[in-house]
């Protein structure tokens, strides 16, 4: 098994407080990683550190072989990694289908690009409203749009923070099954969430987060079955 991504030692302060303390972790290829933990955690610290809008204390972010600790956000786009954002990134007043386009246009030509788009519409279940408006879309869809334009970069790992925040039961799963399509086609995923449901759907591996530190790892059926993650997390119902 070869790590896409290995952390060592990774810290955050903000002032005296240690949003992540000195987190080991490694996510292997081919796997859906998902990043757990009670609000406060650390995780979307975490998670903007391996993206690089934060810039780490301590430690140090390998990715693919390299040390990408001091690299700029771009720059580790271009070596592989590809983050759905939080905040829709969608042309909102453009075509579906020109969205998709834009994302794909700048390393597909021809009619691969065609082909391609084609493909994704189809993988994104957009093809029936590919000439409606992004705006238009339902919540959900927008999100799955918002997936697409990530991975038409080709990404090796696609890292994503809370997809499912402010989805229905139904979208939440759907995105579950294009997460799991697209990490069939050989994409490693880093997810951070909350939603169980979800994690159950989707994760391949766990790492609970607990006061920014690493407090348990393993496959579902492990954490779930590690009284302490139980206690300080999974028996705990927490505001969005
Ligand atoms: P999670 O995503 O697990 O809910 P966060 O990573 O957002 O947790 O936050 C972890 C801790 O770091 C929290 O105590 C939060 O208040 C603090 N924190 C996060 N971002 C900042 C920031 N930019 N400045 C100061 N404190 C922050
Ligand atoms: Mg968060």
């Amino acid at each position: 098994m070869s790590a896409v991504l290995k952390t060592v030692g990774l810290s955050k302060h903000f002032g005296g407080h240690a949003a992540v303390s000195d987190v080991d972790l490694v996510v292997n290829r081919g796997d859906i990683h998902c990043l757990i933990g009670p609000n406060g955690a650390g995780k979307s610290t975490f998670f903007k550190l391996v993206v690089g809008t934060h810039e780490a204390s301590s430690g140090t972010i390998e990715f693919l072989d390299t040390d990408v600790t001091r690299k700029r956000p771009y720059e580790r786009v271009k070596q592989g990694m590809s983050i759905k954002m939080q905040t829709p990134s969608v042309f909102k007043e453009l075509p579906v289908r020109q969205n998709i386009h834009i994302a794909l246009q700048h390393h597909v030509r021809g009619a691969d690009l065609a082909n391609e788009e084609e493909r994704l519409l189809e993988l994104l279940d957009l093809a029936a409203d590919a000439t409606k408006p992004a705006g238009a879309l339902a919540h959900g869809q927008q999100q799955w749009l918002e997936i697409g334009m990530a991975v038409a970069l080709k990404p090796v790992l696609l890292l994503m923070d809370e997809p499912t925040a402010g989805l229905s039961p139904e979208e939440t799963f759907k995105t579950g099954e294009l997460i799991q399509r697209l990490n069939a086609e050989g994409m490693t995923v880093l997810v951070v969430e909350h939603d169980m449901a979800f994690i159950r759907q989707i994760a391949q591996r766990v790492t609970v987060l607990h006061f920014g530190k690493v407090f348990a790892e393993g496959s579902m059926a492990e954490v779930i079955a590690d009284p302490g993650v139980a206690e300080i997390y999974l028996g705990k119902t927490h505001d969005h």
